[in-house]
């Protein structure tokens, strides 16, 4: 199964997205955690990118396409993928329609998190993650058994810095101005599947299995 992940940031994409995998037997490949590995490592491309993920603004296409091709090229996505924070431009949607089209594949489903634009400040601005292994939580909705502490891995939970609230209003305006056109795009190719994100997660993630089944 190839599958977008689609929604504004804080829609719990992320959340979503780790259960999918573990459901489908997929790969998940979010972008933004690929940049944040490369800025944390120092790469050239973290250099060329940290300016962009500090101030809340998308990261140019062709950068963000290479990289994308980079990761889809590997092997471990033979069984299918899920990807989550890419497209985020039509540009990017059409590049990945292309690329696909090459190697005679294409995408499955664009799976859409709806959730209203005033409930993502405070989920963005709650959210806590483990530099380590990756793992979200949310001071108020999804606290950790021990204040600022990884249940999984025992890590020092952090505030990313673009979910500081300076920063998330861009990135929802960034969200309006870009990716949600993108809604059009797959609705016209017959792909879209919306889900309601405004519910408790065990509800959302039934709405999911529910419509990922109708598409397999
Ligand atoms: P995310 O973790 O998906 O919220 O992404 C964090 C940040 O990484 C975004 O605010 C952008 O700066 C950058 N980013 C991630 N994915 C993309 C993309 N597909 N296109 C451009 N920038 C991206």
């Amino acid at each position: 199964m190839r599958l977008v992940l689609l929604g504004p940031p804080g829609a719990g994409k992320g959340t979503q997205a780790k259960k999918i995998i573990k459901d489908w037997k997929v790969v998940h490949i979010s972008t933004g955690d690929l940049f944040r590995a490369n800025i944390k490592n120092e790469t050239e491309l973290g250099k060329k990118v940290k300016a962009y993920l500090d101030q809340g603004q998308l990261v140019p296409d062709e950068l963000t396409i290479a990289l994308l091709w980079d990761r889809l090229d590997r092997e471990d996505t033979e069984n299918g993928y899920i990807l989550d924070g890419f497209p985020r431009t039509l540009a990017q949607a059409k590049a990945l329609d292309e690329g696909l089209k090459e190697r005679g594949q294409a995408l499955d489903g664009a799976l859409a998190l709806v959730v209203p634009f005033d409930v993502l400040v405070p989920r963005l601005a709650g959210r806590r993650v483990c530099p380590e292994c990756g793992a979200s939580f949310h001071i108020k909705d999804q606290p950790p058994k021990k204040e600022g502490v990884c249940d999984l891995c025992g890590h020092e939970l952090i505030q990313r810095d673009d979910d500081r609230e300076s920063t998330v209003a861009q990135r929802i305006r960034v969200y309006e101005d870009s990716t949600a056109p993108l809604l059009d795009y797959y609705r016209s190719q017959g792909k879209l599947i919306e889900v309601d994100g405004n519910q408790p997660v065990d509800r959302v993630e039934d709405d999911v299995q529910k419509a990922l089944q109708e598409i397999q």
